[in-house]
């Protein structure tokens, strides 16, 4: 058991009152969860508070050198009350990445009690309306303020909560994606496969030209050969073949391990589909969709669950995939995924945690 220190907010900010208009990560609930490190004395000061702005150091290292990492999980009202999905393993997931931009470690039992302790005063903030989700924002920061480059020796763990609206709001869309053969997201030996900050700005310059040129994603090619599919977007990417086989990039280093990948990949062995990580070449992606081997596609993450895509444009050629709507497997795979954080369907693997 941890100390946990709770002030409870004087004034209460106004719930959102249309939860059709709540979108993604723009509201915030009463308070925050904040715990200090410092270098010889640990973690100390975990405290529940009311939400407002941080205090930096203008040299803080993060500022700077951006050592931070971050997760985002969510919890989900159901007719029982809320859900928490993996969460643990979201925890220990923070702590591979803390450990590669060399930070912290960070117990997960604290990072468990403290958030158990922030849900206490705000899962009220989960939305009501279905396939909403309250948004949990674990984030650490370097603030050690000092301009010369090292591992900061202070760091602040602090929790964000925000109610966010349906990713869909009328079941799910397919997207075009555009195949990015230039700009890379990440490298080997890199941080690719930790949850940084640094991978995103990596990536805003080639999303915005993928929306220029008229689609909703990047398709990130390997950084070393740029031939072999790594994410799409901020997701990770899965191939269904013939409607049976479900094939995804094997983790190389350079791709983020996510939970709804791996939660995907298990159910869909579970429901008698075969599965495969390889290595995934880009110009056999292009062939098998133009023979039609290739019958869906989709990425997968906490956010949007799954998201079908329904083309892909690479070098100057589009394919379409499937009857360019949402694929039998792929619509399967949300529905259990989605019934089981909600509540709907059985959990034979264990990964719910009810509040
Ligand atoms: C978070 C993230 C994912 C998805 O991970 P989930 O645990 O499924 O949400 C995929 N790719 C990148 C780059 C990410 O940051």
């Amino acid at each position: 058991m941890y100390d946990i220190k709770v002030t409870k907010a004087t004034e209460l900010r106004p719930k959102p009152d249309d939860e059709s208009k709540l979108g993604f990560g723009k509201l915030f609930s009463d308070h925050m969860l904040l715990i200090d490190y410092d270098e010889g004395l640990g973690w100390h000061d975990a405290r529940v508070v009311p939400f407002g702005n941080l205090s930096l150091h203008p040299a803080s290292n993060v500022l700077h050198y951006s050592q931070e990492i971050f997760e985002g999980a969510k919890c989900y009202r159901t007719a029982k009350g809320f859900n928490l999905f993996r969460i643990r393993d979201n925890f220990e997931r923070m702590n591979r990445s803390a450990e590669r931009m060399g930070m912290a470690q960070i117990p997960v039992e604290l990072c468990m009690e403290s958030l158990f302790k922030l849900l206490e005063q705000d899962k009220e903030w989960t939305p009501h309306r279905e396939s909403t989700s309250l948004y949990i924002r674990p984030t650490m920061i370097a603030t050690e303020a000092v301009l010369g480059v090292s591992a900061s020796k202070s760091y602040l763990y602090y929790v964000l909560l925000s109610p966010s609206g349906a990713y869909y709001a009328s079941g799910l869309a397919p997207v075009g994606i555009y195949v990015e053969d230039q700009l890379v997201r990440a490298v080997r030996g890199g941080v690719g496969n930790a949850k940084t900050g640094g991978n995103y700005a990596a990536s805003i310059l080639a999303g915005a030209k993928a929306k220029h040129n008229g689609y909703a994603q990047v398709l990130w090619l390997d950084g070393v050969e740029q031939r072999y599919v790594e994410e799409v977007g901020s997701m990770n990417m899965m191939f269904v073949y013939e409607n049976r086989k479900i094939v995804t990039p094997a983790l190389n280093g350079s791709i983020l391990p996510g939970i709804t990948r791996d939660s995907v990949f298990k159910l869909a062995a579970g429901m008698g589909y075969d599965v495969e990580e390889k290595r995934v070449d880009i110009n056999d992606v292009m062939a098998d969709a133009r023979s039609g081997k290739l019958t869906e596609a989709f990425g997968t993450g906490t956010a949007a669950v799954v998201s079908p895509v329904n083309k892909i444009a690479y070098q100057g050629e589009e394919v379409h995939i499937g009857d360019d709507g949402i694929g039998a497997v792929t619509q399967k795979l949300y529905d259990t995924l989605t019934g089981i954080q909600f509540g709907t369907v059985a959990d034979p693997y264990g990964w719910i945690t009810q509040l």
